[in-house]
C-alpha cells in the first residue's frame, strides 16, 4: 500500500501507560491529522460508542470482513480480535498529514511489513513497572485479577520496545505529549523536504 502523503504514525504500549490519552492529544495538537479507528470483537466499556472509539462487531462479523480482506492487519489481544480497516487508513490521506494508529505490537509488526515509506513506530513505556502497577490497580479497582492480569501481558508486551523506531517514557503526560508531538512535526518537515526534492530532482 502507497500513501506518499501523509506519514502513519503508530503508537503501542503495554495497558496502563496512558496511550489513549496520549494519541488523542497528539491527535489535537497535529494539524490534519486523524486516528485511525480499529475494530474489534469486545464489548464497548461504559464511556464508548460504536464507530467513534471502535466499529464494535461479532467475532463471525470480524471473521467475515477478514475473509474478505478488509483489515491491513489484524490481532488476538486479550482473547478478543482487533483490526485496522484499509478503508480506515485510506479514508482521509489525501486531505490529511498524519493517520494514528493505536495498535499493539503484532499490529505495528504486520503494517511495518506492508508500509515501508513514511510510515513510523512510537513505544510508551512507563517510569517504572511499580508505577505501572500501581496505575493499573488503581484503574481496574473494582477488579484486582484483571488489574494483575493485565499487568502479567504488560510485562510481556514490554520485551517488544526494541521493535520501535522511537521511545519515550511516560512520567509527565505534557512533556511526554510535547515531545512525541515536536519529533511527529519534525517528520513531517521531513516527508515534505523529500518530497519537493524529489520533484526538483526529477526536473534536472
Ligand atoms: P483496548 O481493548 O484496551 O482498547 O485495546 C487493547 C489493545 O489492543 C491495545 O494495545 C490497543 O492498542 C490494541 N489495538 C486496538 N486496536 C487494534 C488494532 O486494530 N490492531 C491491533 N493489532 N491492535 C489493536
Amino acid at each position: 500500500m502507497v500513501l506518499d502523503n501523509c506519514l502513519i504514525i503508530i503508537i503501542s504500549s503495554p495497558s496502563g501507560v496512558g496511550k489513549t490519552t496520549i494519541t488523542k492529544r497528539l491527535k489535537r495538537k497535529i494539524n490534519k491529522s486523524y486516528l485511525s479507528i480499529s475494530c474489534t470483537t469486545r464489548s464497548p466499556r461504559k464511556n464508548e460508542r460504536n464507530k467513534k472509539d471502535y466499529f464494535f462487531v461479532s467475532k463471525e462479523k470480524f471473521l467475515k470482513y477478514k475473509k474478505q480482506k478488509k483489515f491491513i492487519e489484524t490481532a488476538k489481544v486479550h482473547n478478543n480480535f482487533y483490526g485496522t480497516f484499509k478503508s480506515e487508513l485510506k479514508k482521509n490521506y489525501k486531505k490529511s498529514k498524519v493517520v494514528f494508529l493505536d495498535i499493539d505490537w503484532q499490529g505495528a509488526r504486520n503494517i511495518r511489513k506492508k508500509i515501508k515509506d513514511n510510515c513510523y513506530s512510537f513505544f510508551l513505556l512507563p517510569p517504572s513497572l511499580s508505577i505501572l502497577k500501581k496505575r493499573l490497580i488503581k484503574r481496574h479497582s473494582d477488579n484486582t485479577r484483571l488489574a494483575f492480569s493485565r499487568l502479567l501481558s504488560a510485562r510481556k508486551d514490554l520485551k517488544y520496545w526494541d521493535e520501535y523506531d522511537f521511545i519515550y517514557i511516560n512520567d509527565k503526560l505534557n512533556t511526554c505529549v510535547n515531545e512525541i508531538s515536536k519529533k511527529i512535526k519534525d517528520l513531517i518537515i521531513e516527508k515534505d523536504k523529500r518530497k519537493s526534492f524529489k520533484q526538483i530532482v526529477k526536473k534536472l
